[in-house]
């Protein structure tokens, strides 16, 4: 079983960097994730069944087939896409425009009163 998975992983790794460097980027994804798995999960109780789930699949963040948990397959860089979404967030929720008030809705439409003050119609 877990075999076959690490087949099938190394097949696909193999697509991205080649024979001569997959089995040792595999290993690399495997150590990192059991790190990661130590660091911040529990304790693995099913080793097998960890290493079907998480310590051998890629995990890719974004559309870049390349992308394992945000490094590029074969190259080992920083996926770039990852990067951009990274930058896109942090510019997203960094400077937010003040919201503009709203006015409130009138209760009557037309009592002859105009809205007053800065605020804008929805
Ligand atoms: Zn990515």
């Amino acid at each position: 079983m877990v075999e076959a998975k690490v087949r099938t992983e190394l097949a696909q790794v193999i697509g991205f960097a080649g024979p001569a460097d997959a089995p040792q980027i595999l290993a690399d994804r495997r150590a990192q994730r059991l790190e990661n798995q130590m660091r911040l999960g529990s304790p693995i109780t099913d080793p097998a069944g960890w290493l079907i789930g998480r310590g051998l699949p890629q995990i890719r963040l974004c559309a870049e087939p390349r992308c394992d948990d945000g490094t590029l397959l074969g190259s080992g860089r920083d996926c770039p896409r990852c990067e951009d979404r990274q930058a896109d967030s942090r510019a997203t929720t960094g400077s937010r425009p003040p919201s503009t008030p709203r006015c409130p809705e009138p209760r009557r439409p037309s009592v002859g009163r105009p809205p007053t003050g800065n605020c804008t119609r929805p």
